[in-house]
């Protein structure tokens, strides 16, 4: 099991072949964001293809609601019924009970794509319609799909008319619902009056945000959005509050540009530090580990592997290089990081496996099944990690208790990996015999 295959090589090739796809449609990660908030109904407008998969994937992962799609097939597209069909959808969509907003969301289909804006209503009874352009194969990752249906919103929605709430941080990212609620705990001790939390579910949260002291985006693929929040003015936290040294910093810079009190904020995050401090000297990791996922976090969370004292040899991201990650990719790369990979491949991670030979992976599933076939203990990154707490103290503890018992795995797994071999192998065997 330990021969090195070439995975999807093309024939006479030494390159790996490039013609399989490595994700899911990414339009996903806009349609997650638009459905899940409260009176959203989205309406699709793109080929009816599209709208197979993405209507089961949204329906299953995101807001349990159906998308309203005009009936677009390829003679309604080239016959230009584009604008009267989507225009229809949107009436419909606004007869929905509650319905205060309708995010019109253009896909990849030229047709669609340049589906002119002024075209369609801006307000239909009490919901507001907006314009969410998603060219998903040309934005490559789901991750960088949210951000882009985010800053639609943003940009529509956004007002700076309105009292100001200048001691208010807005959190950007979706992550584990516990770790938000414990982000503003600790903002309001250091004197702070809360956060706003994005994506969220609520529509006025998108109005209020405008209006907020500070955006501290807790993951880095939200460059659209940022630059919006750039255009309000609003000072921007760099880093997450991730582990013992980054919470630390994190709490620090969001008590500076909020203007907080200084002591009160230095002797939060010194507290929050040395409980963090504290718990990674309880448990320090030892092994190496791969961190390979898509959803653009996996930087944060090989920093936190590594504090913890665990070697990360190897990092793998769906999204693209960008200098809001480089100061992780620096960190690690100083820590002994050696490969930083990003819009990667399935291949790059499956050579990544062969060069590294590591304890545990964390990963997509097809790779988490391939570490596993050579008895390595796997994890999938979406729904066992990022499924968890992991900013601050809290985080750290739930992050790295489990990542423990998955290190002490390791004979499990070579244990099951011979068994079945062996079990295989009989069964050839009495095959050939029957
Ligand atoms: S055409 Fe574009 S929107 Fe439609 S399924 Fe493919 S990638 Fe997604």
């Amino acid at each position: 099991m330990s021969d090195v295959i070439p995975l999807h090589a093309s024939p006479g090739s030494q390159k790996p072949c490039q013609l399989h796809p490595q994700s899911m449609c990414p339009a996903f990660g806009s349609l997650r964001i638009l459905t899940r908030i409260e009176g959203s109904h989205p309406v699709m407008a793109t080929d009816t293809g599209c709208l197979y998969g993405l209507t089961f994937v949204t329906h299953f992962y995101g807001a349990r609601k159906s998308i309203l799609a005009a009936h677009l097939g390829t003679s309604e597209l080239m016959s230009g019924e584009v604008v009267e069909s989507t225009r229809a959808a949107i009436e419909v969509a606004a007869r929905e009970p509650g319905c205060r907003l309708i995010p019109v969301v253009s896909l990849c289909v030229a047709e669609t794509a340049g589906l002119p804006e002024e075209m369609l209503p801006r307000q239909v009874g009490e919901a507001e319609v907006v314009l969410v352009r998603v060219p998903a194969y040309a934005i490559h990752s789901h991750p960088e799909a949210k951000d882009v249906a985010m800053a639609a919103l943003l940009r529509r929605l956004g007002t700076r008319d309105g009292a100001r709430e200048e001691k208010t941080l807005v959190v950007l990212g979706e992550v584990f619902p516990a770790d938000p609620l414990v982000i503003d705990g600790l903002l309001r001790k250091m004197g702070g009056a809360g956060t706003i939390s994005l994506p969220g579910r609520s529509i006025d949260d998108l109005r209020r945000a405008a209006r907020a002291g500070a955006l501290a985006p807790l993951h880095p693929f939200y460059k659209d959005t940022m630059s919006v929040f750039r255009g309000w003015d609003l000072p921007i936290v760099g880093g997450a509050p991730v582990g013992a040294s980054g919470s630390y910093a994190w709490l620090k810079a969001v008590g500076t540009l909020l203007n907080l009190d200084p002591a009160l904020v230095n002797q939060v995050a010194e507290a929050e530090r040395d409980k963090a401090q504290a718990l990674l000297n309880a448990q320090p990791l030892s092994g190496r580990i791969l961190v390979t996922g898509y959803e653009g976090t996996e930087l944060a969370y090989a920093r936190l592997l590594v504090e913890a004292g665990a070697e990360v040899p190897y990092v793998s991201t769906s999204i693209g290089a960008d200098p809001l990650v480089l100061p992780d990719e620096l960190w690690l790369r100083s820590r002994g990081t050696k490969e930083i990979v990003y819009r990667k491949t399935l291949e790059d991670d499956v050579a990544a496996l062969d060069t590294y030979k590591p304890d545990l992976v964390l990963g997509t599933t097809p790779f988490c099944s391939i570490a596993k076939e050579r008895g390595i203990p796997a994890l999938y990154f979406t729904n066992q990690l990022a499924s968890r707490p992991f900013f601050l103290s809290s985080g750290l503890a739930a992050t790295i208790g489990f990542m423990q018992q998955m290190l002490t795995r390791r004979a499990q797994y070579e244990w099951m990996q011979t068994f079945f071999e062996d079990d295989g192998q009989e069964a050839a065997h009495a095959h050939h015999h029957s």
